[in-house]
């Protein structure tokens, strides 16, 4: 029996993928407190606003796929400029997003695991451009006993672009003290106070 095509033609998303966001809805998404997502939607992106998002759908090893669109900011430097953020397994491990554009990346600056690896190179397009991040993400792994045996793992491409190549990420970014999670989680999305969009977002559990 024949394996059913990923692709049958030009399609840019995998028959396999998991589509959390086409453009047109959130209903696969909540805020922290359980309420539907209510990110405004306009022409094929959803911008943030008020609170973080996540998704209903937990994840652990996965393929992600994100597009992001960073405002011009030309007052604002540091984090201040262009925040966001794609985490994977809930508040806990953070691949920045940030207009670092022409920057000498450091490990806060848009590709790195926040606060704790800077991007290998730094990838990134001006802002108003729309840029993209496909990530291999790895969870931590742990024995009966529930110790860690291995760390979370990430590859990510940054505008096509490799910035992690396989690396471990030693503990939670956003609080190095944290416990790693033992049970899968959701895909989430910052809201930093800036008016980052986000568009054709999908995911492949692996
Ligand atoms: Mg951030």
């Amino acid at each position: 029996m024949a394996t059913k095509p990923l692709f049958t033609g030009n399609e840019m998303i995998p028959a396999d993928a998991s589509v959390l966001f086409d453009g047109t809805d959130l209903s696969k998404w909540v805020h922290g407190d359980g309420s539907p997502a209510s990110w405004k939607i306009e022409n094929g992106y959803t911008v943030t606003q008020k609170a973080d998002i996540h998704t209903k759908e937990v994840y652990g090893d996965c393929q992600l796929h994100i597009e992001f669109w960073l405002p011009l900011m030309a007052d604002s430097f540091g984090q201040a400029r262009s925040n966001s953020g794609v985490f994977f397994m809930g508040f806990t491990y953070e691949i920045q997003v940030l207009d670092s554009y022409g920057l000498d990346s450091k490990n806060d600056d848009c590709g790195a695991l926040y606060s704790v690896i800077p991007p290998m190179v730094n990838a990134c397009r001006p802002p108003e451009t729309w840029q993209s991040y496909d990530a291999i993400f790895r969870a931590p792994k742990f024995d009966e006993a529930g110790n860690k045996v291995a760390n979370a793992r990430v590859t990510v491409l940054h505008n096509g672009v490799i910035i992690h190549d396989d690396v471990e990420i030693p503990h939670p970014t956003p609080d190095h003290n944290a416990a790693d999670p033992k049970e899968p989680g959701p895909i989430q999305l910052q809201y930093h106070g800036n008016d980052v969009r986000f568009r054709n977002v999908w995911v492949r559990p692996l």
